[in-house]
This record gives C-alpha cells, sequence and structure tokens, in this order.
C-alpha cells in the first residue's frame, strides 16, 4: 500500500497552469472567426460554444469518461442465489441483518440523490462539453447503482417500504442526507446562476461537496460492512455488486477532485483562506455524521470491525480528501485501520489528474475485475 506522503506529489498552481495553457496552446487549431479555440474552453461561466466537444482542452474528463465505458457492468449480471439462501438461513446474526438493512437504507436512496444532483443540478452550471460528457456517463452509473440496490432488496424479499423509507425514519441515515440537501438544492434551484465571486464558491463548496463528503466519505462505512461480509464468504452476491459500485465511485471521486482543482486554477480568487476553512468546517461535520452512522448501524462489533476502527477510517479518508483537493488536513498521523480496502479500492486508482501522469491512470481505470 502506498503511504500518504508517497502518494502526493505537490504541484505548484502556477507552475500547472503554465503547463496546461502550454498544453492547450500545442493543440489549438488556428483562430478563425466563430470556431471555438481550445483558449476559449473554461469550466465555468464560458462563453464559447458549448456543443462542440472537439477540440480536447480537458483530456483527463475525456480519458475518464472513456475509462467509465470500458466498467461498464449491469446489477442482474451477479447471481444473488447464495445471498438469498444466506438470508433465509438461520446463519446471520441479528447485528448482521440491521447492518444489512440499514446500510442499504441509505444507499437505496443516496444514489437518487447523487443523480439528481448531476442532472438537475451541476450539470447545468458546468460549462464545457468534456466534463459534459462525464457527467452524462456518471449520471446513468448512479442509475445502476440505484438499480443495483433496489435489486438486492428484490432479491432478499425486503420490506421495500421500510428500506427506501429509513433515508426519513432512521435519525442516523436522514442527518447525513439532512447535511446534504441544502448542497444540492443550491444547485438544482432554476434561479441559482453562477458568474459572480459569491455564486461561483456557492458551485465549488457543493462540488467539494458531493464529491468529497459525499461520494468520497459517507459511502465508505458502507463499503467497508459489504466488503467485509464478503470477505467472510457472507452477501457474496451484495458484496460482488458492491465492489463494481465501489469502481466506479472511485472515478466518479477522481473526476470530481480534477473538476476542483481546474476550477481552482481558473478561478483563483474564489479559493480564499476563508473558503478553505469553511471546508474543512464541513469535511469535519462529515466525519461526526459518518461516524454516527457508523456506531448506528454496528452498536457492537462484528466481522471483524467496531466503531473506533471507523473513527480512525474515517479520519484517515477525510484527510486525504482534504489533501487531495489542497486544504489542510483535519487529523494529522490518522491511520487506515483497514489496509484490506485499500487492495478493494487500489488506490492507485484514487490518484486523479493533478498527481499523477496520465498512463497511470489510464491504466488504473482500465483494470479489469474477474
Ligand atoms: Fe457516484
Amino acid at each position: 500500500m502506498l503511504s500518504f506522503d508517497d502518494e502526493i506529489e505537490t504541484i505548484a498552481i502556477p507552475a500547472l497552469d503554465a503547463l496546461i495553457n502550454a498544453k492547450a496552446a500545442e493543440v489549438a487549431p488556428v483562430a478563425s472567426s466563430g470556431r471555438i479555440r481550445v483558449e476559449d474552453k473554461r469550466i465555468i461561466n464560458c462563453k464559447a460554444d458549448v456543443n462542440q466537444l472537439v477540440p480536447f482542452k480537458y483530456k483527463w474528463a475525456w480519458e475518464k469518461y472513456l475509462a467509465a465505458c470500458a466498467n461498464h457492468w449491469m446489477p442482474q449480471e451477479v447471481n444473488m442465489t447464495a445471498d438469498i439462501a444466506l438470508w433465509k438461513s438461520d446463519k446471520l446474526s441479528d447485528d448482521e441483518r440491521r447492518l444489512i438493512k440499514r446500510n442499504l437504507g441509505f444507499f437505496t436512496t443516496a444514489d437518487s440523490l447523487a443523480a439528481n444532483n448531476i442532472v438537475l443540478g451541476s450539470y447545468r452550471h458546468i460549462t464545457n462539453p468534456e466534463c459534459r460528457q462525464f457527467l452524462l456517463r456518471q449520471a446513468f452509473e448512479e442509475a445502476i447503482h440505484t438499480h443495483a440496490y433496489q435489486y438486492i432488496v428484490e432479491s432478499l424479499g425486503l420490506d421495500e417500504g421500510e428500506i427506501f423509507n429509513m433515508y426519513h425514519e432512521v435519525p442516523s441515515i436522514r442527518n447525513k442526507d439532512e447535511f446534504l440537501l441544502p448542497y444540492i438544492d443550491v444547485l438544482t434551484n432554476p434561479e441559482f446562476k453562477t458568474g459572480t465571486p459569491e455564486a461561483d464558491q456557492a458551485l465549488l463548496r457543493s462540488l467539494i461537496v458531493f464529491a468529497c463528503i459525499m461520494e468520497g466519505l459517507f459511502f465508505y462505512v458502507g463499503f467497508v460492512q459489504i466488503l467485509a461480509l464478503g470477505r467472510q464468504n457472507k452477501m457474496t452476491g451484495a458484496a460482488e455488486q458492491y465492489q463494481y459500485i465501489l469502481r466506479d465511485e472511485s472515478m466518479h471521486l477522481n473526476f470530481g477532485v480534477d473538476l476542483i482543482t481546474q476550477i481552482k486554477i481558473e478561478n483563483p480568487h474564489l479559493w480564499t483562506a476563508e473558503f478553505r476553512e469553511d471546508v474543512r468546517g464541513l469535511m469535519q461535520k462529515g466525519v461526526e455524521l459518518e461516524y454516527a452512522y457508523a456506531e448506528d448501524t454496528m452498536p457492537r462489533g462484528i466481522l471483524g470491525l467496531n466503531s473506533t476502527m471507523f473513527k480512525e477510517y474515517l479520519r484517515f479518508i477525510a484527510n486525504r480528501r482534504c489533501q487531495q483537493i489542497g486544504v489542510d488536513i483535519l487529523y494529522p498521523g490518522a491511520a487506515n485501520p483497514f489496509p484490506w480496502m485499500s487492495e478493494m479500492i487500489d488506490l492507485k486508482k484514487e490518484k486523479n489528474f493533478f498527481e499523477t501522469r496520465v498512463t497511470e491512470y489510464q491504466t488504473g481505470g482500465s483494470l479489469s475485475w474477474d
């Protein structure tokens, strides 16, 4: 496993900007009146034609779109027979059943929130066709994930009303969603428009909450729990689905981090000390909410996991998210208590464009899973 320090390669932003401009100039066509020029493309508040995918400026977005397509899967391809037999048997404890149901209770609606956030919110405000191409693919993947959770609920014969309403009825799940909703509502409000520093910061804040806290933190206790079951040969069909979902979500997170970083480069005035502190506060709140969810889903230690381990794990992940977007870490010294999760995720794939070379993430994005 790579250590934190190994993974993060610090790149000075002005130097990176110069590099990007130089790259852009290399591929820029000779400007002619009315035709889109690569140097006119911008992630937000772009005045150039948003309908022309090429010439490419943000190749990282296009490459991620291709990698995501190469990872295509469908839930019904996964055999759920063993899970159904186990669920009907007496071989699962009450604590394991609680964990599975609450886990599905969060995820069955979480990916609908994610899809709505993209389609009704962020897509409108990202004014770049390469990034929109990825967002279209991501939106379909959120639909696949919602399908996967529904397929597990249906396969096990769970009470759909109970599971799908947990985001209203179970406080530890509701609190996570209530934290997220204002940041989704900002972007889905038809009156909301970017173009002022305040509005652009609101967009950036929502993108950070969505990528780094929702997809990058709120999914992780749930992923660990189901994959830990799978490692004990329990709920293997569900665990296989979660593994595919985790692979997709790693890509969503990476794309989100690249998007945030590029917006920072193009709009350095948004990245104030006050804004960065605001982000750290949100991250800290996210850790608290996710830890409360961990405690609620597993009040007693099971599967070799306990909530204290989750506290450390969430701190470790929050530090990683802070580093990825360039804010000071919150929990110095936090270590990963689940090294096996790094194998599941393959942290190399979590590297983003701004941390690594293109060839590495291309390889990461097209890994095959047998
Ligand atoms: Fe996602």
